[in-house]
């Protein structure tokens, strides 16, 4: 029997849309940093990047911009994957040092989620841990601009900085709106540097994004615009960036859709997917994008028991027409699994955990952890640690 909900019931989520960043997209927009930076009112700002991005010529380009509007610029280009607590403390002591009035944020989601935690300490003293939560910063933050380099996480479009503690290694989540990118340059010329399998796990995790925010009990009409706008963009592009790194037009329709995937985030939060996979990548170090697409098939079918998000899968599915809602929304969810699964393939993402080490033994202790995590309460549908144990044994 099909399951129907009425659009009203849906959409009656209450929300309070505030976009705090400026998107400016376009190839070669980087260009136009220095002019950015200085219509914020900085005349020197901190550059914080990664190894690879310095190498790749990116952070010779957002300096050779700035250089050319009178903007002087000192470089933090030490940051780690999933950054940590020391890695911002080494910013923080670049940054203390130069009298900076900007931040720029240069790279995947760690160069942005580090330059994120510095802005942070810099300008409300104390550690992370003090921010770890919603809204704990009181005093102004300088203006950050976010220049992503892969199309994944979203972060420029987020007020969270994800940071673990060098000791637990424990994620924390800091969410404040003053933590938001003042301006983010989408510029889809510099996700061309991104090696293939960065292409493939960022992309799988912005898929995700888009796939989770179109369900969680937070969502409401303005995130779903960006749930299904990102889905659009970034399901039928997948390939074509896998298959021909080169194709800028592609790489363009898969950095706005991670964008706005990230809006979305903003606005709706997650759900048990993204749970699910924190404690596989801290357990067993697998790639968040990884972990979180293993997972993904799973939780859709868990939730496609709530009415609900049956209908809402349906209709994410119909945008890029990987299923007709009028074909019943049963078979539509059933064509979205499929379709994850194909793309899942095409990242060469192993189809079960036990092809990443995960043991049986070890499913209790990953699903106690999971049940932990914040996204959790997001789920359309509850999902408990029993639960969460039923999805990995299935994913096993
Ligand atoms: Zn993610």
């Amino acid at each position: 029997m099909q399951q129907t909900v009425t659009p009203m019931e849906q959409l009656s989520a209450p929300f309070d849309f505030h976009p705090r960043t400026r998107i400016v997209f376009g190839v070669n927009a980087v260009a136009r940093v220095g002019e950015i930076v200085r219509e914020l009112g900085a005349k020197k700002v901190l550059l914080v990047t990664d190894p690879g991005i310095a190498a790749a010529g990116h952070e010779q380009h957002v300096l050779q911009s700035l250089a050319a509007d009178g903007v002087q610029a000192v470089t933090f280009d030490k940051v780690r994957e999933n950054p940590t607590t020391r890695c911002v403390d080494d910013c923080l002591a670049t940054a203390r040092a130069s009298g900076i009035e900007a931040i720029i944020g240069l790279g995947g989601g760690s160069s942005m989620d580090t330059a994120k935690g510095c802005n942070f300490l810099l300008t409300n003293g104390g550690r992370i841990q003090d921010y770890w939560g919603v809204g704990k910063a009181t005093k102004p933050m300088l203006p950050l601009v976010a220049i992503p380099t892969t199309a994944g996480t979203g972060s420029e479009c987020q007020s969270a900085a994800l940071i673990a503690d060098e000791a637990t290694h424990q994620k924390m989540a800091c969410l404040d709106p003053k933590a938001a990118a003042r301006v983010a340059i989408l510029d889809p010329a510099l996700t061309l540097s991104q090696p293939p399998r960065v292409t493939a796990c960022t992309g799988i995790d912005a898929i995700a994004h888009a796939v989770e925010t179109a369900v969680t009990k937070k969502r409401n009409p303005f995130s779903l615009m960006f749930s299904h706008e990102a889905f659009k963009l970034l399901a039928p592009n997948f390939s074509r960036v896998v298959e021909n790194p080169n194709d800028l037009e592609a790489r363009g329709k898969m950095l706005l859709g991670a964008a706005f995937a990230g809006t979305a985030i903003e606005n709706s939060m997650l759900g048990a997917a993204h749970s699910a996979a924190n404690p596989l990548t801290a357990h067993y170090d697998i790639i968040h994008g990884q972990a979180v697409g293993m997972m993904l098939p799973h939780v859709i079918r868990f939730n496609a028991e709530n009415k609900k998000s049956t209908q809402s899968y349906a209709e994410l599915a119909s945008g890029p027409e990987i299923a007709c809602v009028s074909d019943g929304i049963e078979h539509a969810v059933d064509a979205l699994i499929q379709e994850i699964r194909t793309l899942l393939e095409l990242a060469r993402i192993p189809a079960c955990l036990s092809e990443c080490g995960v043991q049986e033994k070890d499913l209790p202790m990953l699903a106690a952890e999971a049940a932990k995590q914040w996204t959790a309460n997001f789920n359309p549908r509850p999902v408990t640690e029993k639960d969460f144990l039923g999805l990995f044994e299935a994913a096993l």
